[in-house]
């Protein structure tokens, strides 16, 4: 399957834009910085519990603060809400006393973060009233977004579930979705409008890649049985290759990782470093001979691919959720059905180009692309509607 198609145009709102959002026609290439309009004040509005960008394991944080800090300089006016700790160019303006970042998803923080940001967006001087929320956040800030009169955005990071679904159909109308991924919108609700795909940046010039490989393949992330750590160990032993693991263990998977990754773990064929971050994690990805991502959930994105990616290595993955939109089969990696193929690959890795693979990075994820989307995005976001049968409102 071909890799990310991208239109370059994004989908026209339903609803009218607001006037002072499009004085313009938009630069409809999605490339150009658009400097004939004017620049944007936006509200980011980032989750509670980790700080941006987070110091190890954190995706929808570093998706947070690599935007955040394009939009800066492409010369727009960004205030950063998010968990106090944050570091930013924009202006951060933490609301919580503290992180939460063993707190995830309970309600009591995000409530309170999401309507004291609310409060400061609402309240702010004329003079600084912002054009539009960008919404990271959960789900409070979306199904309040009628109660607001600045127009939100809301950036969908995780799969359409049984329970998120819903959700979505209750309340997606009230702000602009955008998706990140194919794989991510072909689980919507029947009826739910969102625009996109918009695919997560990152800043590639911060990404190097080296022409001298280590011995290893690597697997990254959360250590859940979906993200295949143990499919990941079962195919570089079936072909002596050393295996580097690093990553969090998730709350509850203790078990799991006791009885499938631990007891392989022998220091050398099979090492577990735990979660690195910052320049220890670039190096780990530039120094390995490919990444290993044998996934068995609709994953919509996949922050792992695209770092990998920008560091001239290739990833070997199963076919799942948004991996063929990321991966260009034989050209920045292979597409494989199981463990054996993923074994098999490692042996044509040296065939993959590290040049062709920062190339598609640049050409599709790179923080100033994406940034240039989000533009468009932001200035064809209209006011909330008024309930799910105005539909939503589409980029
Ligand atoms: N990550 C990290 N340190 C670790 C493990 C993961 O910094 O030890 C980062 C990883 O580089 C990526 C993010 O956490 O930026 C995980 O995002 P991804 O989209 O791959 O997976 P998710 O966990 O969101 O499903």
């Amino acid at each position: 399957m071909d890799a990310l198609d991208i239109p370059a145009v994004a989908v026209p709102t339903r609803a009218p834009p607001r006037r002072r959002f499009t004085p313009r026609v938009p630069d409809r290439s999605g490339e150009g910085r658009a400097r004939h309009l004017s620049p944007l004040s936006i509200a980011m509005l980032a989750p509670p519990w980790i700080p941006v960008p987070s110091p190890g394991y954190g995706g929808v944080e570093s998706v947070v603060s690599t935007l955040t800090d394009a939009l800066v300089r492409r010369g727009h006016d960004v205030v950063l809400f998010a968990a106090p700790g944050s570091v930013s160019t924009a202006t951060v303006a933490p609301l919580l006393e503290r992180a939460h970042p063993e707190e995830i998803e309970r309600a009591l923080y995000e409530a309170d973060h999401v309507s004291q940001a609310f409060d400061r967006i609402d309240g702010a001087e004329r003079a600084r009233r912002f054009d539009v929320i960008h919404d990271h956040c959960g789900f409070t800030a979306l199904a309040m977004a009628n109660r607001i009169a600045t127009p939100l955005l809301h950036t969908l990071h995780g799969p359409f579930t049984p329970e998120t679904g819903p959700f979505y159909a209750e309340h997606g109308h009230k702000g602009t979705l955008v998706a990140i991924s194919r794989a991510q919108l072909a689980g919507a609700p029947t009826g739910l409008v969102s625009s996109g795909p918009i695919p997560n940046p990152i800043d590639l010039q911060r990404w190097s890649s080296r022409e001298r490989k280590g011995d290893y393949v690597l697997w990254i992330g959360r250590i859940t049985p979906e993200k295949g750590p143990h499919r990941a160990i079962a195919a570089a032993r079936a072909v002596d290759v050393p295996i580097i693991l690093a990553g969090v263990i998730q709350p509850g998977q203790q078990a799991f990782f006791d009885a499938e990754i631990a007891p392989h773990i022998d220091g050398e064929r099979v090492r577990f470093i735990g979660e690195v971050g910052g320049s220890a994690k670039q190096s780990l990805f530039a120094h390995a001979r490919g990444l290993l991502m044998p996934i068995r959930w609709p994953e919509p994105f996949g922050m792992v691919i695209v770092e990998a990616l920008a560091s001239g290595t290739p990833v070997i993955a199963f076919p799942e959720g948004a991996a063929p939109e990321l991966i260009h089969d034989g050209i920045t990696g292979f597409l494989v059905p199981d463990e054996r193929g993923m074994a098999d690959a490692i042996g044509h890795l040296p065939r993959i180009r590290s040049g062709a693979c920062r190339a598609w990075v640049a050409e599709h994820c790179d923080a100033d692309v994406v940034a240039a989307r989000y533009e468009l995005a932001y200035r064809s976001c209209a006011p909330a509607q008024s309930g799910p049968e105005g539909g939503a409102s589409g980029v």
